[in-house]
This record gives C-alpha cells, structure tokens and sequence, in this order.
C-alpha cells in the first residue's frame, strides 16, 4: 500500500531519509507515528530506522548528538529539525523478563520489525510513501485488532512490559486484543512482577488517559494484570468501581491518580503510601493529597474562600473538573470567578508583614509572629478585616491584648 498524502512532519523529515538512502543505506520511518498517520490521528514523534551503523550516520551529518549510541539511537540536528535515528537492531538474550541486556545492529529491516511489540506498531514507510507491512498490521488496523508479532507468549516473556503496553493501546485506540495475544497476557501476567515500577507507572498512566479508558480497564480486569501492580493486587471490585464513572476523556495524570485512589476508598494518608509505591514524584504527591481533599469537600458542598486560597486557582479547577465523573457539573469559570475575587492570593498579598507587626507591638520574633500572621491572613481570606495596614495591627494588637490577659 502507499500513501497517498504524506503528512508534513514527514514532509520535513524526508531530507534526511533521502541522505540516508543516497549514501547506500536503507531508511524508514517506523514506531507509532506510522500506525497514528494510517488512524488519521496527530503525529508526536518522527521515528527513522536505518541500516546504516551509528559511526556511518554520523558520517552523514555533520551535527549530531549521541543520546542512545549503546542502542543505536542519534540524534541529528538539521535545519528541519532534530530527529532521532535508530540502527536496525534485534535484541537478544533477554534478562528476567526485562529489556535485553544488550542489543546487535543489523542490515535487515525485517529483523529490526520482528523484535517490535504489536502488528500495528511493526510498519515501516518508505520515503515514496509505500507501507512495508510484514505482519499484516494494514488488516489488524482496519479490524481493530491487537496482536503482537510473532509468537505472544515469546513476546511477553522477553519484555512483560508489551502485556501493559498492549492494554493501554485498548484503551488509547479502543482496539480488541487478539485471542491469542489476550490468552498469553493473562498466562503471563505475573510477569509484570519482574520488571521495574517506573516502566509500568508511563503505560498505566496512558491507560488511564485514554479516550476508551474502560475498555482498557476491563481488559485490565480480566487479564488480571492489576494483581502485580503496585496497591492494586486483590483490588477487582475497586476496579470495577472506576467503570461506573462517567465515560469522560480524564485530562491530567493528577486527576486519574485522585478517581483511582477514590475509587480505592483510600483514606488521606494512604494516598502518600500508594503513590509512592508506584514512584511518584513528590510534586505529583502533593497535588493528588490537595485534589483528593477537594475532591471530597467539593462533592458535598460549594469551595469556602479559605479552602480556594489554600488550594491555588490551579489545583481548586483540577478538582472542580472530576465532578461530571459523578455525574455533577463543573462550573469552572465559577471558581476562577472566585479565586479572582479573593482579597489576598499569598501572604505576600497581606497588607502588614512580621516587621510591622514586630514595630507595632514592639516585640522581638517568635513563634507568636507566625501565629499572628495566619490568623491575619486568615482573617483577611474571609473577609472579617479589610486588607488595610491600620485594620490588620489594630486586629492584631486586639489579639495580643487578649492572649495577655
Ligand atoms: P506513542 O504514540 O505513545 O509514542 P509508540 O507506539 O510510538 O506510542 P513508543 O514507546 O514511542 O510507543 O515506542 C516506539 C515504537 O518502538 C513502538 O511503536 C514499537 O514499535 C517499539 N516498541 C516500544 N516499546 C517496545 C517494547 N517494549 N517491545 C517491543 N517494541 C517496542
Ligand atoms: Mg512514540
């Protein structure tokens, strides 16, 4: 098959295609930008596979960057762009069900398509635009189908991430898996077990924003894999929980970690347990706790002024969001209204700070002096005192007075 029109990200990469080809060498692009131009789906980003060796291509082009030299991967800079280029390669002896130890350059293109996870993702496009589509990917795209290439449980056993891989395709593409393939997931979902966190927690992720992410779950479910992932092993009726929310896209990874944990009945202290265990950054931690917090507050009732000052404008909307997933509606111009319309958006927004309060009372510094300005702040968020210089030290001489006596 050859495509008719070849879209403009390739448009631009096709130069360096054409140095490759020009000098002797084979040149394609490959990986999943192929499969998304032949969905119609926008394309992230251009992969090249070649047959020429690492030190070959980078005697083609005089500016290029090592970023995988050990797995045949450089980066090339051209006017046009960057774009990364990888040596035909097969992988071999493959370690405890992980990446292979090491991988073998080769000449064979087809070899290099044999070692790929999924039919649809093993094309390759020549510069003319023809599809070379050794394993029938052009038919499992048009059935929807997920097969892997080759033998499934072979697949699986050298890299167990491909079974994880192929569930957050479901959910992406909305794609079935084969029988066959489905059959050798749930035979080998154990393996899952063997292989690093951070390699599931980029797949899970995917599968938790796809546009058919039930799909994806319920395969999810039934192939058994959530037994050998973080927090999740014995968690079916959880799960099964999360297909009860309403069938929206989720936008952010933030929020899927909040209607999972909500789903999970987790309490506020086992959201840091849980994350952690599927390594998340800190930073992602602490918006999933505030989101989780919101989340509840914001099912019962309207957000207070103090809890969207506490919260940020940013994390107050990632909560407000999530409502239509329980069948609420999201007012989200609301909260920006709101937040907007608070007196103060920091402390920095107060009208005293710790040396006039230190001046005023005439008082050296303390933990009284933080004491006071939260309660300032506070008081100011609620609008009980102006955010007027005068206001807040009379205000805070009151409170002094009182504490004396
Ligand atoms: P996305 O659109 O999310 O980037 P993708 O299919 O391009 O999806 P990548 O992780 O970018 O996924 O990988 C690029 C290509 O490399 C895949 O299309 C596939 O051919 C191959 N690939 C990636 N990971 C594996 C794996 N674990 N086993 C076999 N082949 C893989
Ligand atoms: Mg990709």
């Amino acid at each position: 098959m050859k495509l008719e029109k070849i879209p403009a990200e390739y448009q631009q990469a096709l130069p360096v295609l054409r140095k490759l080809t020009e000098a002797g060498h084979e040149a394609y692009f490959v990986g999943g930008s192929v499969r998304d131009v032949l969905l119609n789906h926008p394309i992230h980003d251009v992969d090249i596979a070649t047959s020429a060796f690492p030190e070959e291509i980078k005697q083609i082009f005089p500016k290029t960057i090592d970023v995988g030299i050990e797995h045949g991967t450089v980066l090339v800079l051209e006017e046009s762009g960057q774009y990364e280029i990888t040596t035909f390669r097969t992988e071999s002896s493959y370690q405890d069900f992980r990446r292979p130890e090491h991988v073998e350059f080769v000449r064979s293109l087809k070899e290099d398509l044999k070692r790929r996870d999924f039919t649809i993702n093993a094309f390759a496009l020549r510069e003319d635009g023809e599809i070379i589509d050794l394993f029938h990917g052009l038919k499992d795209l048009k059935q929807h189908v997920l097969r892997a290439v080759g033998n499934p449980h072979e697949r699986f056993s050298e890299d167990a991430l491909r079974m994880i891989r192929g569930l957050r395709f479901v959910s992406q593409l909305g794609f079935t898996l084969d029988e066959e393939t489905f059959v050798a997931i749930k035979e080998n979902n154990q393996l899952l077990g063997e292989i690093s966190v951070e390699r599931i927690h980029i797949e899970f992720v995917k599968l938790l924003l796809g546009d058919y992410r039930n799909k994806g779950i319920s395969a999810f479910i039934s192939s058994r894999c959530f037994e050998y992932c973080p927090g999740l092993a014995g968690k079916s009726q959880e799960l099964l929980a999360l297909l009860r929310l309403s069938e929206k896209t989720i936008s952010y990874e933030s929020q899927a970690w909040v209607l999972l944990l909500d789903q999970l009945n987790a309490s506020e202290t086992d959201i840091r347990d849980f994350l952690k265990k599927w390594k998340c950054s800190n930073e992602m931690i602490k918006t999933v706790q505030a989101v989780f917090y919101a989340l509840q507050i914001r099912k019962q009732k309207e957000f207070s002024a103090e809890l969207l000052y506490q919260l940020g404008e940013q994390q107050a909307l990632l909560a407000e969001e999530l409502l239509p997933f329980y069948g609420g509606e999201a007012n989200l111009t609301k909260v920006h209204n709101d937040y907007q319309a608070l007196p103060i958006h920091s402390l920095k927004d107060l009208a005293v700070d710790g040396n006039d309060l230190m001046n005023d009372l005439d008082k050296k510094p303390g933990p009284w002096l933080k004491e006071q300005l939260t309660c300032l702040e506070s008081a100011v968020v609620c609008r009980q005192v102006a955010n007027k210089k005068e206001d807040l030290l009379y205000m805070a001489e009151k409170k002094q007075m009182n504490s004396a006596q």
